[in-house]
């Protein structure tokens, strides 16, 4: 899909506009390229078929698709049990319920997150305790996840999240918080086609929960999924992620299907529907050609950017595999010449679309209020956030925009000859 012809128009990109059409283009600055939105969600041609087919079915909540798509993704990440749901962050509630943890029970969560990540803990009647970052990898290091047990007390559970889709050292940081893998959760939001070591995301740890938002990787518009090698946490996922009731509509209504059912525990209303995984089906088929996409495109980003002054690129790591939800750079203000700030200013009035991920829990007043968070601060979170800076990456972005971004990161650099000696 060519995506300047149809800027600004397409209702897809209008949803990511804000910042591209809000800067104008002040005097003395370079006239603009072709736009580059930040994000993009690709909806294929068989996705939208699919969506109409069940549309016209007469059956469009949760029924066979989910069945289908719960399989064929469960089998695409290497687990035996996947179960959808509305969102990631009800996937994260419901995992994390799952747990049966005593209520208030300690949960580490990295500080540099979306703010769903908390919220799910704090939804699901535990504390979050954050934990600091180290800035080398936005992540949480196994001596941060020491640090915050030794000053918050021993944890019940951990949430790990793979940033950007770079693999978190699973083993590592669960060893460094005391806790066994049947006690970490994954926020596999950024994760799907994430690799630790040789393996995929999905069954690595008791639960991985992913997002379908309409910026992820395989995008729906929303949807989640709890996947899981637990037959007995999947059962529990599947049943309270519509009212903790014993039987669904589809089974309900099926003929010979009784109308009786019955509560015995918490239930959210976060079931996935047929119109979402008859998507998510299809969208799955392109899942490995986008993905090859995103990395050719992370591979001409560090190839353009690595002689920019003052920007740190992310690297793709030694072991496993990198999703490339995100390409984030960090802008080193003191040798790039200006702040993170001022050159997102830049870029947008340049009509460039650009994003931060994430501002730090701990600097919200929410989590400040809600959250643990330990004694000495964030020192790896506080130096990381003023420089963090994520460009485009969407898998119709083209060679010619990442061009156009990486032309304007270049121009907006300290001339060599500027540089302090
Ligand atoms: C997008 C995102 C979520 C939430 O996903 P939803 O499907 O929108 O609920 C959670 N964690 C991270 C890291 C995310 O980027």
């Amino acid at each position: 899909m060519d995506v300047s012809r149809s800027f600004p128009d397409g209702p897809a990109d209008r949803v990511f506009e804000g910042r591209l059409v809000g800067g104008s283009t002040r005097a003395g600055q370079p006239e603009p390229e072709e736009p580059v939105p930040f994000a993009r969600t690709e909806i294929s041609a068989e996705a939208r078929e699919a969506a109409l087919r069940v549309l016209d079915s007469g059956w469009v909540t949760t029924g066979p698709e989910t069945a289908l798509f719960e399989r064929e993704f469960a089998a695409y990440v290497g687990a035996a049990y996947a179960v959808g749901v509305s969102s990631c962050t009800a996937a994260l509630e419901l995992a994390l319920r799952a747990l049966r943890l005593p209520a208030g029970s300690r949960v580490l969560v990295p500080t540099l997150t979306f703010c769903g990540t908390a919220h799910a803990v704090l939804h699901a009647g535990l504390l979050p305790v954050l934990v600091d970052v180290d800035p080398r990898t936005g992540m949480p290091s196994a001596l941060t996840t020491a640090r915050a047990v030794v000053r918050c007390g021993k944890p019940a559970a951990m949430v790990v999240v793979h940033l950007a889709g770079a693999p978190a050292p699973l083993d590592e940081l669960a060893a460094a918080a005391g806790l066994p893998l049947e006690l970490v959760v994954e926020d596999a939001a950024h994760a799907l086609d994430t690799y630790v070591g040789d393996r995929p995301v999905g069954a690595l740890t008791r639960a991985a929960c992913f997002s379908f938002y309409a910026t992820k990787n395989l995008p729906i518009g929303e949807g989640g999924m709890v996947t899981t090698d637990d037959p007995e946490l999947a059962e529990r996922v599947h049943r309270a992620r519509l009212h903790g009731m014993s039987s669904d509509a589809w089974r309900r209504y099926q003929p010979g299907g009784s109308w009786r059912y019955t509560v015995d525990e918490a239930g959210l209303k976060a079931n996935m529907t047929d119109l979402q995984a008859a998507i998510g089906r299809m969208q799955l088929r392109h899942l490995p050609e986008w993905q090859r996409r995103r990395e050719a495109l992370a591979t001409l980003y560090t190839a353009r950017l690595r002689h920019v002054p003052g920007l740190r690129l992310p690297l793709a790591p030694a072991e496993g595999r990198h999703a490339w939800h995100l390409y984030a750079v960090r802008v080193l203000e003191e040798r790039f010449g200006r702040g993170r700030d001022e050159l997102v200013e830049r870029l947008a009035a340049q009509h460039i679309g650009t994003s931060v991920h994430f501002v730090p829990l701990h600097r919200m007043p929410y989590f400040r209020r809600t959250a643990l968070c330990p004694a000495g601060g964030f020192p790896g979170a506080d130096a990381l956030f003023p420089g963090l800076l994520s460009l485009p990456m969407h898998p119709a972005l083209t060679e010619r925009q990442v061009d156009t971004v990486c032309r304007a990161l270049a121009r907006s650099a300290r001339p060599a000859e500027e540089a302090p000696r």
